[in-house]
């Protein structure tokens, strides 16, 4: 295969030099599902695949009314004035169904949004969820090579998204805020298990009791579940995003997060863990759309699935079956 020689890619160098007009060009560009653009995407990821690594991810999620957006721009500021940047991502799965967007509207973080030491992208709002999560992870690596020293990825909350997002994150923080009607739905939906860093938001005015019983009922709850890590058990902290107080509480536990990790090792062997699920995901989303691209195997599917519909066919036969006839043309 020929190579057009990466270096000569003006985005990949206006990128690697902080220019937010070429990181918004790029992300752009791996939302395209051109193939040209496809083909200029991939080698430009590779082309700033180096310059990657060095930011601290975090993954924020939390139901909407949370108050994720409240909570990532006093967060975000607060970062600011200690004089680090901040780029905030989004995978909004309600955006790939309806085309509207919970996540990833600006408006949401004006004063994070003005200020020259933040980026902000709104969620893309086509393709699948699949492809969405694998974008908002190119996105966060063009973000790095940018020299963004913190990423945040948010998601809504509602338990698809989630596992996509804890792949791709050092830490993957909960939002939760008395009165929500949420206490403990979290667990049940299993992102408690992915949480490392737990939020209680809205410990203010009348809702400071509330929040105090949240936190303890999530600390109760915690000590049921086996820890993430060998170096690090899930904490428990309240804030009010609204106030901005006890923002810089949050800040000193992620930093704790990330030395625990770092000095365990356990973040690079992590890291190297989600490059290797990221490689198979990749694999199984693009065996999905070529077998659903293919109009042999589209009908062989659609009269497979009538069959295991009615119970006249196993469902592991018929997917044996249609992975056989997806191949042989291939191979003959
Ligand atoms: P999101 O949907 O999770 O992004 O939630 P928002 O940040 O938009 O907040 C939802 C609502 O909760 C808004 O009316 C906020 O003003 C309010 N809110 C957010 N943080 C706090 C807080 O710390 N205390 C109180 N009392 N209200 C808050």
């Amino acid at each position: 295969m020929s190579r057009i020689p990466i270096e000569e890619d003006p985005l990949s160098t206006g990128v690697l030099a902080g220019d937010r007009r070429a990181l918004a060009r790029a992300i752009t560009l791996i939302e395209s599902a051109k193939p040209d653009d496809l083909r200029r995407a991939a080698m430009l990821i590779s082309s700033i695949l180096p310059e990657t690594g060095k930011a601290l991810r975090i993954g924020i999620t939390g139901a909407p009314g949370a108050g994720k957006s409240t909570f990532i721009e006093a967060f975000g500021l607060h970062l600011a004035e200690h004089g680090q940047s901040l780029a905030v991502l989004a995978v909004d799965p309600s955006s790939s169904r309806s085309g509207g967007s919970i996540l990833g509207d600006k408006t949401r973080m004006a004063d994070l949004a003005r200020h020259p030491k933040a980026y902000i992208r709104p969620s893309p709002s086509r393709g699948t969820l699949g492809g969405t999560a694998r974008r908002t992870r190119e996105a966060m690596l063009l973000c790095e090579a940018a020299g963004y020293d913190v990423v945040i990825v948010e998601t809504v909350g509602v338990g698809q998204s989630e596992t996509a997002v804890a792949e791709m994150v050092d830490l993957f923080a909960l939002i939760l805020a008395p009165g929500a009607g949420d206490e403990l739905q979290g667990l049940k939906r299993g992102v408690v298990e992915l949480t490392e860093l737990l939020i209680v938001n809205k410990a203010d005015g009348d809702l400071k009791g509330a929040a105090g019983r949240l936190a303890a009922e999530y600390q109760n709850a915690l000590s049921l579940l086996r820890p993430l890590s060998a170096v690090w058990m899930t904490e428990v902290l309240m804030c009010s995003a609204l106030e901005r107080r006890c923002i810089d509480e949050i800040w000193q536990a992620v930093s704790r997060h990330r030395s625990a990790l770092v000095d365990s090792g356990e973040l690079a062997a992590r890291r190297r863990n989600q490059a290797r699920s990221w490689l198979w995901r990749g694999v199984n989303e693009s065996i999905i759309e070529h077998l659903r691209d293919d109009p042999t195997t589209q009908t062989l599917a659609s009269n497979l699935e009538k069959q295991v519909v009615a119970n006249e066919l196993a469902p592991a036969e018929a997917a044996a079956g249609l992975i056989a006839a997806f191949r042989s043309p291939r191979q003959g």
